[in-house]
């Protein structure tokens, strides 16, 4: 029996769950991950992930020094080096040097605009915070998202629109207090586990009612009262066809409309053409089906709504999430313990990083950067001249890669971030990555993206630093170090004051106090002290257990539940909307529709899972076929399939399953022997700029010959 030297409490670093972990720690090594039964979040659970998914820390692929390129990379031409032997090991001072030294190079040659950064969903509150800073502060540019431009920029921009504000409203532990509760488009057995259990307690233990809304059959089928199998992209139609049942069979709830809402006549005219039998011949799922979850939902004293990137990925996600929104306006289930508006945030630190303005239109609390006064509150906090700070909204994350040319973004900064596994119509990426003239990668391994960089920095993994994340229900927790970085890898705060100071100095911008923070602590005050909803937080409070913003003073115990009173905005708005199909429809010659998403062992593109022992459970890419197409296609189990878009192609075995749909199939986007991402859309909503994962035509085909030889062709990080 190993006894522990010591016992950290820490916050998982997967999913936006955000569960409580206990490291083991002996001899300097983690040796077993534990949670606490008192844990708020996740009450002692763990789903795999959590509980064996820390080993990656120890690979050793990880880069523990840091690297510069042998070869010089010339823009258009770019090269990927995986292999060691390909990089220089150099000191931090030669690293940091010429990073400084390039950026500011560019910088001064062709101003802000060629500036970019990548902010990470997986690192730190206090991380995300500095990079935006540094950013924003010295380069005076709004280039800097991350990826919940990639997930939820739908729900983001939907939920700003029609309340004000964009977080999950209630606590996801509630919903053992919710009589009926709608999951749709979260596969969320695989993707928040833990929320899982406690939806499947809600129905065995508590007796709630769920309506799954999803065109897979997901694993929460088998515990719903109704499953309303919709064709990808018909969110819109079936939502609306939803309302159109609460209106048509007056079970609305006239109150909470007239006292708390606003646009209900324009939204009830936009209706009509709405009907449950309009919405079948669009989405398959029978118009009497629609007619029972509309009347389930609405007739339920406490009723709450779940949603994830089924809604949110689609050219039209804004349109998803608006029809969500709309049901909940409707019925008043929302304000209240056990109702709500929750979008599950994917990454553990997605809504920490949104938060902290690791976006192109918001400083950080969501000030948005072309508002009079907001910059000024900045330009304050971080010591910059009146006027200094760009007032123009930045690029997006889908924006700067195609703006990677001459005369657009020539440098990027990416913190932990794999766009080459995340973007959609990775060929088209490979291209924009090769275009530009400086990259810079801050991360754990020599990923896909990392392999395009000129300078690799090492950094360290939530096990070896200090700092908080934010879950998905706005808990913002203590992240701790378990030991010291390994190598001479450090954790990305340090690696960016030190990077900032240097770049200040190059600038020759006054020297400020800006980058001497003595802690995490100080970094995450810095910020408390201009954004409100985190004013009342700060580490002293976290050292027990997590507060939910928004915290008004240190009095305020935090905020399980939103909107309780009125919406941010005042007034919540009915917003009118259209059925706009997806981008592209399926035809002769691509007759499936290919939907994407990911594995519970799996995490994004891989770069912590894959170097894991989790990779042992789950080592290889599958496409999930309905049998009966297989049975038309000539497909077996397991035999090698070619499937390719428009876009792309790529070959793996095929899962024969009815967990999908006819005409549908699901291939998970965390292998890069396989990048799904190969085959994707890149086309976008217009307003979320969100990318349309999860929709396009594809065409599937038993591998020919000379292509069957798996699973030897398929080498990792080699697509
Ligand atoms: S449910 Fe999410 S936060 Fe909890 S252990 Fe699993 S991956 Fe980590």
């Amino acid at each position: 029996m190993i006894t522990a030297d010591r016992k950290t409490t820490t916050t998982c670093p997967y999913c936006g769950v955000g569960c409580t972990l206990e490291l083991h720690v002996k001899n300097d090594f983690i040796y077993k991950v534990t949670s606490p039964f008192d844990s708020p979040v996740n009450h002692g659970n763990l789903c795999v992930k959590g509980r064996f998914g820390y080993d990656y820390i120890y690979h050793p692929a990880r880069v523990t020094t840091p690297l510069i390129r042998k070869t010089a990379q010339v823009a258009g031409q770019r090269t990927q080096a995986f292999e060691l032997a390909e990089w220089r090991e150099v000191s931090w001072d030669e690293a940091l040097d010429t990073i400084a030294d390039r950026l500011v190079e560019l910088y001064k040659r062709d101003g802000s605009g060629a500036i970019a950064a990548y902010c990470c969903a997986k690192a730190t509150n206090e991380d995300n915070y500095l990079l935006q800073k540094m950013f924003r502060a010295l380069f005076r540019t709004n280039n800097i998202d991350h990826c919940t431009r990639l997930c939820h920029a739908g729900s983001v921009v939907a939920l700003q629109q029609a309340v004000g504000s964009s977080a999950m409203s209630n606590t996801a532990a509630e919903v053992i207090h919710n009589d009926v509760f709608m999951v749709t488009g979260s596969n969320t057995t695989e993707n928040h586990p833990i929320i899982a259990l406690q939806m499947k307690a809600a129905v065995k233990k508590y007796g709630a009612k769920m309506i799954v809304i999803d065109p897979r059959r997901i694993e929460l089928v088998d515990f719903a009262e109704l499953w309303l199998p919709l064709q990808p992209g018909t969110n819109v139609p079936v939502f609306s066809a939803m309302a159109h049942t609460i209106v048509a069979e007056n079970l609305v709830n006239h109150e909470f409309v007239a006292a708390r809402t606003e646009g209900y006549a324009d939204f009830i005219a936009s209706l009509a053409k709405f009907t449950p039998e309009y919405a079948e011949s669009i989405s398959g799922v029978p118009a009497e089906d629609i007619r029972k979850a509309a009347r389930l939902y609405a007739n339920a004293k406490n009723a709450a709504i779940y949603w994830g990137m089924g809604i949110s990925q689609l050219s039209h996600g804004t349109a998803s999430a608006l029809a969500l929104i709309h049901l909940a306006f409707l019925t008043g289930h929302v304000g209240r313990p056990g109702t709500g508006l929750n979008p599950l945030r994917g990454q553990n630190n997605v809504q920490g990083a949104s938060d902290m303005g690791a976006m192109p239109f918001h400083f950080p609390g969501y000030m948005r950067v072309d508002q009079p006064g907001n910059a000024e509150k900045w330009e304050q906090a971080w010591q910059i001249e009146a006027g200094g700070l760009n007032r123009q909204l930045g690029l997006t994350t889908t924006e700067i890669l195609a703006h990677a040319h001459p005369g657009g973004i020539r440098a990027l900064y990416i913190m932990g971030e794999n766009p080459m596994m995340s973007e959609p119509n990775l060929n088209e990426t490979r291209k924009h990555m090769q275009e530009l003239e400086f990259l810079v990668a801050q991360d754990l391994f020599i990923n896909e993206s990392a392999a395009f960089a000129d300078v690799f920095l090492p950094a360290a993994p939530f096990a070896e630093k200090e700092g908080t994340f934010t879950n998905t229900d706005r808990r913002v927790q203590r992240v701790r170090a378990a030991q010291a970085p390994r190598g001479q890898s450090r954790p990305d705060s340090q690696i960016l004051c030190d990077l900032a100071r240097r770049i200040e100095l190059r600038l020759e911008r006054p020297t400020s106090a800006g980058w001497n923070y003595s802690s995490p602590a100080d970094i995450f005050a810095e910020m408390a002290s201009v954004v409100p909803d985190f004013a009342g937080i700060n580490y002293g409070r976290l050292e027990k257990t997590g507060i939910q913003y928004p915290a008004w003073d240190t009095d305020h115990p935090g905020t399980p539940t939103l909107f309780t009173d009125s919406f941010p905005r005042g007034l919540g708005k009915f917003i009118p909307l259209d059925y706009i199909p997806v981008r592209e429809p399926v035809d002769d010659e691509y007759p499936f529709i290919l939907t994407t998403g990911r594995v519970l062992e799996h995490w994004h593109g891989g770069t912590m899972t894959r170097h894991s022992s989790l990779d042992d459970l789950s080592p290889e890419p599958r496409v999930d076929i309905h049998p009966a197409d297989a049975e038309i296609h000539g497909i077996a189990h397991n035999m090698p399939v070619k499937v390719s878009s428009r876009r792309g192609e790529i070959i793996l075995r095929a899962n024969l399953t009815e967990k999908t749909s006819v005409g549908v199939i699901f291939i998970p986007f965390h292998f890069a022997e396989a990048a799904a991402n190969l085959l994707t859309n890149d086309a976008l909503d217009p307003q979320a700029l969100i990318p349309e994962f999860k929709a396009c035509a594809v065409q599937v085909f038993s591998a020919r010959t000379g292509e069957t030889n798996l699973p030897d062709t398929l080498q990792r990080g080699r697509y």
